[in-house]
């Protein structure tokens, strides 16, 4: 396998990626990388955002580079301000170690005259949108006649968004220009009309295009009637403590009449729209990245450039017109290897597109339940109990108030404190949810199965804690039974269990197969979820190697399946059985 040392690349450029902790060269950097280093001919790369097409032609870019030389000789020309500050970034980043680079960013949006200024300190590489650099241009506040590397990134979104005169003017006058490197995440005609017009001899390199899949990405939907669509939002946003999303709409105004609800309720979420000018657009990117905000809500033009890597979730407000650009916001997840879930909520009318885009997406779309009131206060339950477990004070901390702390709480009962605890946390959550409405537009009607088969709702005691998405259950369960993927419906994987619906005539057949294997080294077990309601809901979060909750606290169960971090002392009884708040 082709290591980051094996790439002879410039020492600088070695030691930059060891320091931002890279470890192996993704597909597209594997391809492309050697290729651009030995011998720098013009290439097509077909890339989406993601993939590390950035330091695929950024490390040789500046492997090439000569630092000696004050001249611009590399031109990176990009969509949007956004990616443009990214790719800069990105450049710096791996540039860190080379003194005397200057990599300078110039964009709409911004003031020209202090671009004017950072262009005279003779950058040898500029990264630019084409509107903005045809600008300075005109104003000779730039010379492209030393050009000898061009690098298009997202090709194809600089002609969606009609710069294909200004690409042709500007590569027209890059007289010195020997390499040209384009790229993009579709190859249509247009993109290979300038390749045509501009380029010699070129190869493609291709991987994850927006039309492949990317198995990463875990794609759910929600059926909810419209007028339920904000509480349905709401509602898997409560249900996910720790989301760190993006959330789409297809209006301006949508995006910002839901993200002033959402404020109001006391989510920490921003708009992000077309509307906004850039210095509160990026105020709005900072906060983000900084986690200081767990959503944002955008519409498709403003989130182009967004280049955030740990994304966790895509929420589709709305499902886009165009298919395609589904595959564009669910791209925002699941990238750099990092897995994720694209939740989209749909009217039962729109049930037809979600099967288009599966067939573009080449991947099942999993229809889950809009979680009830109770599943969304044990889910924030689990949430915060796991936080109180991960929780460090600080040592001065405990120092300084720990006799205080003592003395007030010497005669309280430590289970008592901690139920105490957790209701101030949770009684907000419990206030909204004691008697949530169920969201779920009937889908019972729709799709009905035959006569004397309905299907049965299954318990099994794996959940997220065990590694199981709802993808990687369906395969599992594939894997261990024979049964078609698509006869598994209605999969919810919680914390510690899951649920889901299959044929009522293979459900014996499947709990009686499935409980004689193992996952991960654990036991499996599986029960008929309505017959283990009693349960609490379908068996809910207990391991299959412990007792029941019967006879014991089911807080203290719960606590312990977390991994023993509650010191094995919490008893007491609390959110017993049946009951759950
Ligand atoms: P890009 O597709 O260029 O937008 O890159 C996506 C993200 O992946 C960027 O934030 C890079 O820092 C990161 N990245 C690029 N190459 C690698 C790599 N080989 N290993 C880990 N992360 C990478």
């Amino acid at each position: 396998m082709i290591t980051f040392s094996s790439l002879s690349l410039r020492e600088e450029l070695t030691q930059a990626i060891s320091d931002l902790g890279f470890e192996t060269p993704t597909p597209i950097q594997q391809k492309v990388i050697p290729q651009l280093l030995s011998d720098p001919i013009d290439i097509i790369g077909l890339a989406q955002t993601g993939t590390g097409k950035t330091a695929a032609y950024g490390l040789p870019l500046l492997h090439h580079v000569d630092i000696a030389v004050k001249h611009v000789q590399c031109l990176v020309l990009s969509p949007t301000r956004e990616l443009c500050m990214q790719i800069q970034e990105e450049m710096t980043k791996y540039g860190a170690r080379m003194r005397g680079l200057r990599i300078t960013a110039v964009y709409g949006g911004m003031p020209i005259a202090a671009q004017i200024r950072e262009l005279r300190s003779n950058p040898q590489v500029v990264v630019a949108t084409p509107g903005r650099l045809i600008d300075l241009l005109e104003r000779k506040a730039l010379s492209l006649a030393d050009v000898e590397y061009v690098v298009l990134d997202e090709a194809d979104e600089m002609l969606n968004m009609g710069f294909r005169e200004d690409i042709d003017l500007i590569l027209k006058n890059t007289p010195a220009r020997e390499h040209t490197w384009l790229f993009s995440a579709t190859m249509s005609n247009e993109v290979r009309g300038i390749a045509k017009r501009f380029m010699k001899d070129w190869k493609e390199f291709s991987v994850a295009t927006a039309n492949t899949t990317n198995e990463n990405i875990d794609h759910q939907y929600y059926v909810a009637q419209h007028h339920n669509r904000y509480e349905t939002l709401r509602r898997l946003l409560d249900f996910t403590p720790g989301i760190y999303g993006i959330i789409f709409t297809r209006t301006k105004q949508d995006c910002q009449e839901i993200s002033e609800k959402l404020m109001k309720q006391g989510y920490h979420v921003s708009p992000l729209h077309g509307d906004m000018d850039q210095k509160m657009r990026s105020k709005v990117m900072e906060r983000f990245k900084a986690k200081q905000l767990q959503c944002i809500v955008a519409t498709d033009v403003a989130a182009r450039g967004i280049d955030v890597n740990d994304i966790t979730h895509v929420i589709n407000y709305e499902l886009p017109d165009d298919p395609e650009v589904y595959t564009h916001r669910s791209g925002r997840t699941a990238r750099a290897g990092k897995s994720g879930i694209c939740m989209s909520i749909v009217s039962p009318k729109q049930i037809s597109n979600i099967r288009q885009i599966e067939r573009l997406v080449k991947q099942k779309f999993h229809k889950s339940d809009i979680p009830d009131g109770a599943e969304v206060v044990r889910k924030r339950l689990f949430f915060y109990m796991e936080q109180i477990a991960e929780a460090a004070p600080k040592a001065d901390f405990a120092k300084l108030y720990r006799d205080s702390i003592h003395e007030q709480f010497a005669e309280v009962d430590k289970d008592e404190l901690i139920r105490k605890l957790i209701w101030l946390q949770l009684k907000d959550t419990i206030d909204i949810y004691q008697d949530a409405e169920d969201l779920n537009a009937g889908y019972d009607n729709r799709e009905k199965p035959a006569r004397g088969n309905r299907s049965a709702r299954l318990f099994i005691n794996l959940g997220e804690k065990d590694g199981l998405t709802t993808q990687k259950l369906i395969q599992f369960i594939t894997e261990s039974v024979d049964i078609d993927e698509n006869a598994i419906e209605r999969v919810t994987v919680r914390d510690l269990s899951s649920f889901f619906n299959v044929p009522g005539n293979t459900a014996e057949y499947i709990v009686e197969t499935l409980s004689s294997k193992k996952f991960k080294g654990r036991k499996v077990r599986l029960e008929d979820a309505e017959q283990s309601k009693g349960g609490g809901g379908g068996g809910g979060e207990y391991r299959g190697n412990r007792p029941k909750p019967s006879s014991g606290p089911r807080f203290s169960g719960d606590v312990r399946s977390y991994g023993n971090r509650d010191g094995g002392g919490s008893q007491g009884g609390g959110y017993k059985g049946k009951k759950r708040y």
